[in-house]
């Protein structure tokens, strides 16, 4: 076992402090990757504060990691130390059951080993995520990280660019689809970036009148405030897809009636109360209701490609760990651009 330093709260809703963890020992297949940069996801802050209930504690969070890689097991044929790569939402999964073989780890049916606020696939050691100095990771769930991408930058494309690349590909986002992104934070950002990439035309729905030119600069081409009931009457069948980004409650009724015959809401966002849904909203117009978790090891790699392709990353404010706390109240005020992304620079000092 190595002593890690690390940034962590010990308890539900606890600030988070200084603290250290304990990492395996590296196998022949391991990763031990030196972290340079860690993205602050919502998600973060919803399971530290144990809001998702079922949270385990001591608890490091972080998902969005990109570090160089100092040592590469004997075993390891994909990468080799002083190599930069990525960690995301997932460091190992059975890799035998049906949804891992189809890609798709993050349903494995043993349960994945998720960054953290979860255990290894020994069912007894937990994982701690990227706000951390180091993190060993078996070489098939590590991300290449192409040339060319700013590692800083890049790093929120580990959750926030899967999470919302997935259900664009799922629902066949191309060029000329109305797509409509709810919510202009850290996901919502992605989402803007990556359906103008793929052609579509893209309308932004905030309760932020103030990110209307950011949103604009992102790719969107309109922008439409929540907070006016007309937005919902203007834009009544609209949209053949929407990624609703939302982390608190809100009315799933009035979004998916912004979607046209048979368009598709995909709920990416997780509010921790349950949200109800009328059936007349979804009969009227064979609307469909979905849902997307993060995306498997492949289709985040094919993402990566795909932003290195079409020059995309995150907007990221830099901050070092000990601004964690504020940088969390930050976001809750959705007073973020778009995402915080910790210095690790800062929790080694
Ligand atoms: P974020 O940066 O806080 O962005 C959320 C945005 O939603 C805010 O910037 C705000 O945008 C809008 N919003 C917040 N509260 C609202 C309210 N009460 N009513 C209406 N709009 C509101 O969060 P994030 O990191 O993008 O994460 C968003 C959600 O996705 C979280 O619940 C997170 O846990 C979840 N998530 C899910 C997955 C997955 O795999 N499905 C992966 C990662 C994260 P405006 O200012 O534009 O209104
Ligand atoms: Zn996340
Ligand atoms: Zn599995």
């Amino acid at each position: 076992m190595q002593k890690i330093r690390a940034w962590g709260a010990s308890a539900a809703g606890k600030p988070l402090a200084s603290m250290t963890i304990e990492r395996r020992e590296p196998g022949p297949r391991d990763l031990v990757l030196e972290i340079l940069f860690c993205g602050v996801c919502h998600s973060d802050i919803h399971q530290a504060r144990d809001e998702w209930s079922g949270a385990r504690f001591p608890m490091v969070p972080g998902h969005e990691i990109i570090g160089r890689i100092t040592k590469a097991g004997s075993g390891v044929k994909t990468f080799k130390a002083g190599d930069l790569a990525g960690v995301g939402c997932l460091v190992d999964s059975c890799r035998a059951c049906a949804p891992c073989k189809d890609g798709l780890e993050q349903f494995c049916e043993k349960g994945p080993a998720f960054t953290y606020n979860s255990t290894e696939m020994d069912r007894k050691t937990l994982t701690f995520g990227g706000y951390s100095t180091q993190i060993v990771v078996d070489e098939q769930y590590a991300l290449r990280i192409p040339a060319g991408l700013d590692p800083a930058a890049a790093a929120p494309l580990l959750c926030a660019g899967i999470t919302t690349y997935s259900p664009l590909k799922q629902f066949d986002c191309k060029k000329g689809d109305k797509v409509g992104v709810v919510g202009l934070g850290g996901l919502g950002h992605m989402a803007v970036k990556l359906a103008a990439s793929m052609g579509a035309e893209v309308t932004m729905l905030s309760t932020s009148k103030s990110k209307e030119a950011d949103a604009r600069r992102l790719g969107a081409s309109g922008f439409e405030i929540t907070r006016d009931e007309k937005t919902f009457e203007k834009l009544a069948r609209h949209f053949d897809l929407i990624i609703d980004t939302i982390s608190a409650p809100h009315d799933y009724d009035k979004y998916l009636r912004m979607l046209r015959v048979r368009g598709t809401m995909v709920v990416v966002g997780v509010p921790p109360e349950a949200t109800p849904v009328h059936a007349h909203t979804l009969i009227g117009g064979n609307r469909r209701l979905a849902g997307s978790l993060i995306g498997g090891i492949a289709e985040t790699q094919e993402m990566l490609d795909h932003c290195a392709k079409h020059g995309i990353v995150s907007d990221v404010e830099i901050i070092p760990a000990q601004q964690i706390n504020q940088a969390y109240e930050r976001v809750l005020k959705s007073d973020v651009r778009y995402r915080f992304m910790i210095d690790i620079a800062s929790v080694r000092s």
